[in-house]
């Protein structure tokens, strides 16, 4: 499961866990996610995220 992290608030949405706000449901991948969901702190659209590495290590791209 891959992070990704708010360029802005550094909010990190973490695909395990999901998201509020609208809620998102644990397990909901980068890619499920819709194109208009944003920060559910400070509004950043999903585009500005980036992926964030730091917790377990590998990805599979
Ligand atoms: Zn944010």
């Amino acid at each position: 499961m891959a992070k990704y992290i708010c360029p802005t608030c550094d909010y990190l949405y973490d695909e395990y866990y999901g998201g509020p706000a609208p809620k998102i449901e644990p397990g909901t991948t980068w890619e499920q996610l819709p194109e208009d969901w944003h920060c559910p702190h400070c509004g950043e659209p999903k585009k500005y995220f980036e992926l964030c590495r730091r917790a377990d290590g590998k990805q599979d791209d």
